[in-house]
């Protein structure tokens, strides 16, 4: 690339770590647009580039780094419970009742209400989930649904009947309806019962717009410069693209489009050719990153190999016929697309490999990276070696365990829930992996994922599986830069280099060697994505436009 030219803006800092393979810090910044001109090992390297135009932030105080790519967060999810009923302030059945009928007196009747999915009951008193008949409580004149993480929800008898779900409707593929013991509905949508049976229209797309540019400002203050959306709906996509072509998308977005375990095979086959794009369509903004299927549950349907410690009758569930995904996948990766499967058990672990190695069979040609599985929270070296010599690239949320670890302690037992996400059993072995948080299940900080994976520690039951922690400089690569080769974006993310885009995160302190614990309460102070500040509590860069040309 050459440096030669005038560039827009130079950076002079204390240390700007490129986070490469030789663990290169660099002094010196120079970027031109959206990307990336030259970096150099002094604070004056660049000086010649500065020119007469170019903006300069010279700050020795501040540490740099790329900024951070969460492979799998729910942007378009924490977006909406913006907009939704904050349940996750209720401590107790009541609250969230009375919380839900505050919404309900200014809400015109008939109208669906919903509640954020960012809660656990385990924060209540009554520590489950509240039921239809107390969900009346709140109101009868509109339907409500309370949804909880991304496999449980709740209705109440309003929501029933407008949905059409009566005593006899019978459990959807991937889901189950609560019945009591006499046959009677409790209101529970578990599994993917809610996104089968329960259709509430979308909210005008200015007000989308809005709600998703206000949740974008929450990342962009915490550093994240790249989400990989792990369930988007064409609507979703319809979304993200009116946002971006209006500019008021501050991240890059790499959605992922949900495929539904319902309706004949090849109807679900017509489905996905039916949506008009591919694998890596798109721009620097918002590219398709493949095709989504969900497996198994969360900890309350994780299919497990033997029972759960909670119900020595249960093991989970599978939402999809095996031979059923084989086909489907088999035709997806055929039409170009990437696969991501969500599989938290070690059978549904186990079965996706058995269907991964069936595709990898029927097509000899296809690309590195079109096999993923989000979050494989059960691994053992049997299963790793299969997913290490398939190159399937694995995506690990410490969030989860940290928020989830006492639900998990109790549904799977402590000897389950101690190794899972063995991250560094999986890099010692040699797989590809990248780190996400899943929020809005857990938190979202990138800085509390490097911590979280540095020291193996939960919300509330203590260090689970240290001998799975790893170093601070791998859980930085995980967290950054791992996420370009999972998009297969090399060439434009990735470690600091020219030609790159200039997507980079400031602080006052530095994160490669403060005290871990400090990693939980770091902030940035500058957010750039695409040579733009799209994070500035300080006008660090917009106090450089004043100065324009006297900094040569
Ligand atoms: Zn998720």
């Amino acid at each position: 690339m050459g440096a030669s030219g005038s560039v827009d803006l130079v950076i002079r800092a204390g240390r700007i770590h490129a986070l490469s393979a030789d663990q290169a810090v660099y002094r010196s910044i120079a970027i031109r647009g959206d990307t990336i001109v030259a970096l150099a090992p002094d604070a004056g390297g660049l000086n010649r580039l500065a020119g007469t135009g170019a903006r300069v932030i010279d700050d020795d105080s501040l540490t740099w780094l790329p900024a951070f790519y969460d492979t799998h967060n729910h942007l378009l999810e924490a977006t909406r419970n913006a907009r939704f009923v904050p349940v996750n302030r209720a401590r107790s059945i009541a609250e969230m009742v009375a919380l839900i009928r505050e919404q309900a007196a200014r809400t015109p009747a008939g109208r669906w209400i919903q509640t954020s999915n960012a809660w656990h009951e385990q924060k209540l008193a009554e520590g489950r989930l509240p039921t239809a008949q107390e969900l009346d409580q709140a109101t009868r004149d509109h339907p409500v649904l309370v949804r909880r993480g991304g496999h449980m929800a709740v209705l109440n008898t309003r929501g029933l009947d407008d949905a059409g779900i009566t005593p006899s409707t019978p459990d959807p593929p991937g889901g189950k309806l609560g019945r009591r013991p006499d046959g009677t509905l409790d209101g529970m949508l578990e599994g993917g019962a809610q996104y089968a049976l329960v259709h509430v229209p979308p909210a005008p797309i200015g007000e989308q717009i809005a709600g998703l540019e206000a949740s974008c400002r929450r990342f962009t203050a915490a550093g994240i410069g790249t989400v990989r959306d792990p369930v988007v709906s064409p609507d979703g996509l319809r979304l993200y693209q009116a946002a971006a072509i209006a500019g008021r998308l501050d991240l890059r977005v790499r959605p992922l489009l949900l495929v539904f375990p319902d309706g004949p095979v090849e109807k679900r086959i017509a489905g996905i050719h039916g949506l008009g794009t591919v694998s890596g369509a798109g721009d620097d903004w918002v590219k398709v990153w493949g095709l989504k299927f969900v497996l198994d549950g969360g900890p309350e349907g994780g299919a497990l190999e033997q029972p759960y410690a909670s119900d020595p009758t249960f093991t989970g569930h599978l939402n999809w016929d095996p031979q059923d995904l084989f086909e489907v996948m088999n035709a997806a990766v055929a039409a170009g697309w990437r696969v991501a499967t969500h599989a938290i058990g070690d059978r549904a672990v186990r079965t996706v490999l058995d269907v991964y190695e069936r595709v990898l069979a029927a097509n000899s040609t296809l690309a590195a990276g079109t096999f993923v599985i989000e979050h494989a929270f059960l691994a053992d070296r049997v299963q790793r070696a299969r997913a290490i010599r398939m190159g399937v690239h694995i995506t690990v949320q410490h969030a989860l365990l940290h928020a989830l670890g006492a639900s998990l302690i109790r549904l799977w037992g402590p000897e389950r829930t101690r190794p899972i996400m063995p991250v560094k059993a999986w890099l010692e072995e040699g797989a590809e992996l990248s780190a996400g948080t899943d929020y809005p299940i857990g938190f979202y900080e990138p800085l509390r994922t490097v911590w979280g994976m540095m020291t193996r520690q939960t919300e509330s039951v203590g260090v689970q599986g240290p001998e799975y922690a790893i170093d601070r400089e791998t859980a930085f690569r995980l967290a950054i830069v791992a996420g370009a080769k999972l998009s297969a974006e090399d060439e434009r993310l990735g470690p600091l280099r020219g030609g790159r885009l200039a997507d980079l995160v400031a602080f006052r302190g530095d994160p490669l060697t403060c005290p871990v614990d400090q990693l939980r309460e770091l902030e940035p102070v500058l957010t750039i994505v695409g040579g733009r500040a799209v994070f500035d509590p300080e006008g660090i860069l917009s106090a450089t436009a004043s100065a324009r040309g006297s900094n040569v």
